[in-house]
């Protein structure tokens, strides 16, 4: 049979997978024209739906834009930083800067002092590679910082093309529609269009000034602790409220499990407070640490879940990592999942998370 294409952006249809690109419901192939389902939403409801790429696919496109002209904007989730990081970036975008936006500071508590997590991001993005021209806190779900973030996109593109990337998750999508947004009048239509030398779309959002905003597919980043998890699971870890953090006064040898995703044990130092930053809807466990290993081997998934149903078998083993912790109010990091603030230094903990989920030490953000 003849591969059909979008006869909105060119791409092949498929009939599988909704989360891929190309997807159109099996029914809609009986008409003349097929519209894949994002340029149908695109067309009629001017809303970007997300689509996904894996690594060799993404790297095509950032080939692809390498020596264009443009600022690159790269959308990372502040709670899921080092997860939704896309490694060797400054090596593709070529001379292009590249402004760095760290999305969901909705759910950052109260106590969180912004201008450190900015400077913790800095610091990070430097020790990764990146130099960013600038960092920048935004909520796209509740549009605050959203203006901020417009007027630097247009100071800093100097008249040029943008293009976003990010990964799978990170709210690119949800920024994007904002964007959208802003920049059409009712009754609008944005154009989608195939991008020159890869095979893939990006939707253009037109400017003003007849220069575009692009987005790119989001990808996948197998670091990122989302891609374990079914989707009522994911729900449940991935905060949509300000977090509350909860406070432990634990003795040595004594452990807390969140929910069956990490556990953290406090090995040796003297009784001390630990806080635990992570979505409000997950349960701490605490229990002994000479009893932690048995009560995960008999419960996880119940008591300790998620992970539960599909999420037990896809979820990689725990790794344990090792911190003496030396400062004061130091954060451990788990990502994609959040973090404990330890209140004081001299302190031997370990933190085991699943395998590929990165686990830092950064300073305290309060
Ligand atoms: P994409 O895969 O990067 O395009 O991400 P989406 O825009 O589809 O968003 C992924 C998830 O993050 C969804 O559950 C969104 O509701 C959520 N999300 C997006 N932006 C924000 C935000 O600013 N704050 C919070 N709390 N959640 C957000």
């Amino acid at each position: 049979m003849e591969q059909l294409k979008c006869i909105g952006c060119g791409i092949d249809i498929q009939t599988e997978d909704p989360k891929k690109e190309g997807y159109a419901p099996a029914a809609s192939l009986e008409k003349e024209e097929v519209i894949c389902r994002r340029c149908f939403r695109l067309r009629n409801y001017n809303e970007l739906q997300p689509v996904s790429l894996s690594g060799d696919d993404f790297l095509a496109i950032l080939n692809g834009i390498g020596d264009k002209e443009g600022l690159v904007i790269k959308v990372v989730d502040i709670f899921d930083f080092n997860g939704s990081w896309i490694n060797g970036l400054q090596r593709f975008v070529g001379q292009k800067d590249i402004l760095l936006i760290g999305n969901k500071s909705d759910i950052l508590p109260k106590s969180i002092n912004r201008n450190r997590l900015i400077n913790w991001m800095k610091a990070e993005a430097a020790k990764l590679g990146l130099k960013p021209i600038d960092v920048l806190l935004i909520s796209a779900y509740k549009g605050q910082g959203m203006e901020e973030a417009l007027n630097a996109i247009d100071e800093y593109r100097k008249g040029k093309d943008v293009y976003v990337v990010g990964c799978t998750n990170v709210g690119k999508s949800t920024f994007i529609n904002r964007i959208i947004k802003s920049a059409t009048g009712v009754g609008e239509v944005i154009t989608t269009s195939h991008f020159p030398g890869t095979t893939l779309d990006l939707v253009e959002i037109p400017l003003d000034d007849g220069k575009a905003i692009y987005d790119t597919p989001g990808i996948i980043n197998n670091h990122q602790i989302a891609h374990h998890l079914d989707t009522t699971d994911l729900k449940a870890i991935t905060p949509k409220k300000e977090l509350k953090p909860k406070v432990f006064q634990l003795n040595a040898e004594q452990t807390l499990f969140i929910g069956g995703l990490a556990r953290f044990d406090f090995i040796a130092g003297d009784r001390s407070s630990f806080t635990i930053h992570v979505s409000n809807e997950l349960q701490i466990h605490r229990t002994k640490l000479e009893n932690a290993d048995s009560l995960y081997a008999n419960h996880l998934g119940e008591m300790l879940s998620p992970p539960s149903g599909e999420s037990l078998d896809k979820m990689p083993p725990l790794v344990r990592h090792e911190f003496s912790v030396k400062k004061p109010k130091t954060d451990l990091v788990i990502s994609g999942l959040g973090w404990i603030t330890v209140q004081h230094p001299g302190v031997v903990v370990a933190v085991h998370a699943p395998r590929g989920v990165d686990v830092v030490l950064r300073p305290s953000l309060i």
